[in-house]
Order: C-alpha cells, then structure tokens, then sequence
C-alpha cells in the first residue's frame, strides 16, 4: 500500500519515570500511585517548582512564568505531580524541551506564549458562554432544552490555562477577580434538586464545576443517589479532568466503592451513568489513567469518554489528535467523543485556532478510527451551544467572522428562532486584509 498521510503504529502506554525530577528523586511508587501524597505535593508556584525542576530549566523561564502570573493568567498555577510528570516523559528534559512541551504550553502558560499584538480577540469575554447568566439556582445553567449544568463547585485538583470557566474556577489572579459563589454547598445542592424535580422535560444531568473529585465523596454519592431518585433523570454525566491529572483519586478504595454503588443504583433505575473526562495530548495517558479508567467501567459505569479542547501549539494537527485518539481507545479505554473549539475568553488567542482550521482538521481525520470512535470537532457558540464545525451556516473569512443558528430558545432569549449568532476566528490567522479591517474597527471604538 502506497504511504497514507497518517500511519497508525500501536504504542502502549508508559508511566513516565518521576524520579528523572530532581526533587522526586526519592519518591517511592507507594507514594506515587497514593491520592493524599499527589494532592499534599501539587505544584501551585514557582518556588514548589523550582524544587521539583531544579535547574533543568533556566532562570528564563522561571522569569517568563512570573511575569504571565503578574500580568496575563486567567488561573492560578495548581499541577499535580502526575500532570508535570507528563511533561516532556522522554529524552534530554531542558529549557527548550520544557517550553516546547505540550502538556505545559497549557497547563503552565507563560508571558512569551501569549499572541504579542493580539492576546485577547476584542470580543473575548470572562464566561464567554454566559452559563451563569442561564443560571436557574446557583451553580445549575438551563442552557438546552433538556439538559442541565450542575456546578457543584468552583475547585479542581488542576487548573488548566485555558479553563473556559475562569470566570468562577480556581482562585483569583492579579488579571481576574473570579466570582464567588454564594450559598453553602448543602443549600445550593438543595435547590438544584428542587429545581430538577420541578422541571421534567429535564432529562440529562452533567454534574460538574469545576472538577467533581474536589467534593469529598460522601457529598457527591449523596447528591447522585437524590439524582437518582428523579424518574425523570436519564443520563449522568460526570465531569472530571481528575481522571487524568490526578487519578489516583479515582483508584482509592472508598472512591471505587461509593462509584459502584451509584453505577448500580443507576444501572437498576436505567440510567446512563457516564464519566467525562478531558485529556488534550497523547502524552498524558499513562498506566494509572488507563486503570483509572477501567476500574470505574469495571464497577458499572456505562461509559468513560474523552472531551478534548483544540489547543494551537498543544494538538491542534491531525497526526497529534489521531495519536490522541488512539491512545484513548486503544489503550486507556476512553472514547473519544469530542473536541471543542477553545472558546473566546481573554488571553486565549494563541491558542484558539480559526473555523475553518477545525473543519479541515475535521476532514483530516475522518476515516482512520472506528465510526463510533471517530470525535467530532465542535465550536462552543455563545447563545447558541454546541454546533458540529460544519454546520457555521454564513463564513466571512477574511474579518473571521462565521454565524450560525439554533433550533431552540434558552432562558435569556425570547421568541426569535430566526436569529444569527456570530463566532470570531482569532484575528492573527487572518489575512492581511482583515486584520487591517479589526484595526481600524479598534480605532474608532
Ligand atoms: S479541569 Fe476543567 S474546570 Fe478545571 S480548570 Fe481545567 S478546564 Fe477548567
């Protein structure tokens, strides 16, 4: 057979050596693979850095590091130690090998990352999906017809650079004063439940936050089983980028229990109980990931799915998102389910890439995955939801500017159906003439 753009080879998964680090030099796997050692020893500045990089990385970067938190960050720094031990896994670990990671280019942003001229498109907001606009009791967005947004809490165990809720997730920033929500988790979890078993043509529940591994457990089984006892609820999504970054949490033993526990009582109800998670590179799919993984398949949850984000500089090439893909099906036992356009929040533009790169991204990589296996690349469009990258109904390519419509009313809305919705590609991708065009619009304002 003639060479194919795209050559599948099975790679396994490997857990990359921690102790290459120097300041887990001594760590044992006992420790490793331990929830509470992962937690006690995440990465939240640039001194904890330090101590784990030591000088494999230049005084460079440290200094290019503090100046994106001073200025530019929408999330305060929070990694893990499986995350960073995802970060360049094999070969020489240096400054220039570490700036040119993948898992760091958004898990730990720096100043030089950032577009120079246009590091926020003009349209950018702080929740650019207006979810806490739809809210209908605090935390829970009514934003489809028949499916909600549980926000349990604003927390995870990581916090990604691009996090489209940096609005409300993770702690405030020199650059954003986050929301703060209000009421006591037993009250705001109280009224969502009324609200759910006053609503019945709700039946589709994504249980979220932040990240539901931040609510101690007893909490989260709680407010599943009271989910569980409305008829009306069908499908259960949980939300959870832990599985991943931290999955040590999803193998503890009173974890795996109280997750059989709910899978069963779903299972017997005839509800689809399922795990989303959110994994953007190959690299950070490990052995832990994969057991996490199939330990909570093999206790009854129905599916665990992957919602990638389509990240410039991260995965956003057909060879990156088809190794990604495989990797999830063939080896982690996670479905590729979909990728999402980065949306438009501020500071994203160097990594948000244009419509019509994802809808060619989408053709390049048709074909080689099962069907069913096969995501679909989807832009996030403010008012509207998720729309399939192919379905922009008018592109105006040279200013970025595609529009689209929907086929439902929100709770912000009134009658109008008719309505185009407009999405912004970001503008350095654009050619000459249309960021000479955003310019001049800029100037007048
Ligand atoms: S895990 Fe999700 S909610 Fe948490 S910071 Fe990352 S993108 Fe945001």
């Amino acid at each position: 057979m003639t060479a194919q753009p795209y050559a599948y080879r099975r790679q396994e998964l490997v857990e990359p050596d921690w102790t290459r680090l120097p300041g887990w030099k001594a760590v044992t796997r006992e420790q490793w693979e331990s929830a509470q050692w992962q937690r006690v020893n995440c990465v939240k500045n640039v001194r904890q850095l330090r101590a784990v990089l030591g000088d494999l990385v230049d005084e460079r970067f440290y200094t290019d590091l503090e100046d994106d938190q001073r200025r530019l960050a929408t999330m305060s720094m929070l990694l893990p130690p499986q995350m960073i031990n995802t970060m360049v896994p094999t070969g020489r670990f240096d400054t220039e090998a570490f700036y040119a990671d993948p898992i760091r280019r958004y898990m730990l942003p720096v100043a030089s990352d950032r577009h120079p001229v246009w590091p926020s498109h003009p349209y950018a907001s702080r929740d650019s999906l207006h979810e806490h606009d739809m809210w209908v009791a605090e935390g829970l967005t009514h934003r489809y017809p028949t499916k909600v947004l549980a926000e349990l809490l604003p927390t995870c165990p990581q916090y990604c650079g691009h996090c489209t809720r940096m609005d409300l997730v993770g702690n405030s920033t020199p650059a954003v004063d986050k929301l703060k929500l209000t009421l006591k988790p037993v009250d705001r979890y109280d009224a969502m439940i009324g609200y759910l078993k006053a609503q019945p043509g709700v039946r589709d529940v994504v249980v979220s936050g932040g990240d539901v591994a931040n609510v101690p457990w007893r909490n989260l089984e709680s407010f599943l089983m009271r989910l569980l006892d409305i008829g009306t609820i069908r499908d259960i999504r949980l939300a959870t980028k832990a599985l991943a970054g931290l999955p040590q949490h999803w193998l503890q033993p009173d974890v795996v229990e109280g997750l059989e526990r709910v899978a069963r009582t779903a299972a017997r109800r005839g509800v689809n109980l399922a795990i989303h998670t959110h994994v953007n590179h190959v690299q950070s799919l490990t052995p832990l990931v994969a057991k996490a993984a199939q330990t909570a398949l093999e206790v009854g949850v129905r599916d665990v799915r992957n919602q990638g984000v389509l990240l410039r500089g991260v995965n956003a090439t057909s060879e990156d998102l088809l190794d990604l893909c495989f990797g999830l099906q063939g080896e982690a036992g996670i479905l590729p389910y979909y990728f999402y356009m980065c949306d438009m929040i501020p500071n994203a533009e160097h990594w948000r890439v244009a419509v019509w790169q994802a809808q060619q991204l989408q053709h390049d990589i048709m074909g080689y995955l099962p069907g069913y296996a096969t995501p679909r690349i989807v832009c996030d469009v403010p008012f509207v939801g998720k729309r399939w990258v192919h379905m922009v109904t008018e592109y105006d390519r040279e200013r970025g500017i595609s529009y689209w419509t929907k086929n439902y009313r929100t709770s912000i809305e009134g009658d109008d159906l008719d309505r185009r919705y407009a999405f912004h590609d970001p503008i350095d991708t654009l050619p000459e003439a249309g960021q000479r065009w955003w310019e001049r619009e800029l100037a007048t304002v």
